[in-house]
C-alpha cells in the first residue's frame, strides 16, 4: 500500500477544510473498514486520510426529535444503532437491519456516514434508508444541505457527495402507522452481502393498500423504486395471485445485472418470489423477515 499521512481533526469544520472538491488525494476516513480494502487492493491511493472519529460528540447521538424524525449523527458507528432502544421501539426494521451488516467486528468501527457514503450498491442501507423516507445532511466549506437517500447514491461507487462534503446526520421521518420490512437475500450467512435487498413500507387501510414504497438494492446499480408494482397494488385487495403478478412485473421491468452474487436470471427470479413475501411480512409488522 503506498504510504499516507492521517489526520486526526477534532472539530467537523476542521476536517471540511482539510478536504478538497478537486483533489481525491485527501479522503475522510471513518471506520475505515471499506476505505481500507479499496486501498490495499490498489483501487484508492491517497496521499491522506482525515480521520473522523475525533469529532465532536453532537455528531455520534441518537435521538428522536420533537417531531417525531429520528436523528442519527453521521459518526454514529452500526454497532451503537443496533443497540438504540429508539430505534428498536420506534423503528424496529431498522434496528434488525442494522444486526445484518456485516460481522460484530465491522459494525463495530464503521459509521452510518461511511457506510451511506461508500456507494457499493450492494450495501443494505440504502434501500432501506430510501423505502422509509430519510435524509441525509451533508456539511460543505459554504454550509449545509438536506438531500433525500433516494438522490445519493447515483451509481456504483458514484454518490452526488462532493469531495469536500460530509454526511453529518440521517433523518428518518416517524413511522406514522406504516409499517416496514427488509428481506435480505444471500447465498451464504445471514450476514453476507446480499444477492438481493428488498425493503418494503406499507400503509394499510382495512384489507388493502393505502400507499407503499418497494426499493430493490444489489440487483441494480443504484437503488430503485420497483413502481410498476407499487401502482399494481395499491387500492387494491391483498391477495396471493396479485402479489405473484407484482412480483413478476417488478422483475420484468427491471434492468438487472449479474455479479458475483448471482446471474440476473437469478435476482429477477428471487425478485419475482420475494417481493409478495416483502410486502406480507411488512403488513405483519416484519415478523416474518427472513433471507
Ligand atoms: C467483511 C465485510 C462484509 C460486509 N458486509 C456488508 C453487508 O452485508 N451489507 C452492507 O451493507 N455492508 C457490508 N459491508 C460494508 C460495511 O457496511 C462498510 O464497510 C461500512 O459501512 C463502511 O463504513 P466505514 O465507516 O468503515 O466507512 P469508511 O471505510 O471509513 O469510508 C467509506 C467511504 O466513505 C467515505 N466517507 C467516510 N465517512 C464519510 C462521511 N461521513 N461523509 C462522506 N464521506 C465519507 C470515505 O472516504 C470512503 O470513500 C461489509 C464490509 C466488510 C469489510
Amino acid at each position: 500500500m503506498k504510504p499516507f499521512d492521517y489526520v486526526k481533526p477534532r472539530q467537523l469544520a476542521e476536517a471540511v477544510s482539510l478536504l478538497s472538491a478537486d483533489d481525491p488525494d485527501t479522503r475522510p476516513v471513518s471506520g475505515g473498514t471499506a476505505i481500507m480494502l479499496m486501498m490495499k487492493a490498489g483501487v484508492l491511493r491517497p496521499a491522506r486520510l482525515v480521520s473522523l472519529r475525533h469529532v465532536e460528540d453532537e455528531f455520534r447521538q441518537i435521538a428522536v426529535a420533537a417531531d417525531g424524525s429520528l436523528h442519527i449523527g453521521g459518526m454514529t458507528t452500526l454497532a451503537e444503532l443496533e443497540r438504540s432502544p429508539e430505534i428498536q421501539q420506534g423503528w424496529p426494521m431498522l434496528a434488525r437491519t442494522f444486526k445484518t451488516l456485516s460481522n460484530i467486528r465491522v459494525r463495530n468501527v464503521a459509521m452510518i456516514g461511511g457506510n451511506l457514503a461508500h456507494g457499493d450498491p450492494h450495501m443494505d442501507m440504502p434501500p432501506v434508508l430510501t423505502a422509509l423516507g430519510a435524509t441525509v445532511v451533508i456539511q460543505g466549506p459554504n454550509g449545509s444541505r438536506e438531500l433525500p437517500v433516494k438522490d445519493l447514491c447515483l451509481g456504483y461507487y458514484e454518490t452526488a457527495l462532493a469531495g469536500n462534503e460530509l454526511i453529518t446526520k440521517v433523518i428518518v421521518p416517524p413511522m406514522q402507522g406504516r409499517q416496514a420490512a427488509y428481506f435480505k437475500v444471500t447465498t451464504r450467512v445471514s450476514h453476507d452481502w446480499p444477492t438481493l435487498g428488498l425493503a418494503a413500507v406499507v400503509k394499510m387501510e382495512q384489507d388493502r393498500l393505502a400507499d407503499a414504497r418497494l426499493i430493490v438494492g444489489a440487483a441494480t446499480d443504484r437503488p430503485t423504486s420497483l413502481d410498476n408494482a407499487v401502482q399494481l397494488l395499491v387500492g387494491q385487495p391483498l391477495s396471493d395471485a396479485l402479489l405473484k403478478q407484482a412480483g413478476e412485473e417488478a422483475a420484468h421491468g427491471l434492468d438487472i445485472v449479474s455479479d458475483q452474487h448471482g446471474s440476473a436470471q437469478y435476482k429477477k427470479h428471487l425478485l419475482s418470489v420475494y417481493l409478495g413475501r416483502a410486502v406480507r411480512a411488512a403488513v405483519g409488522g416484519g415478523q416474518q423477515e427472513a433471507s
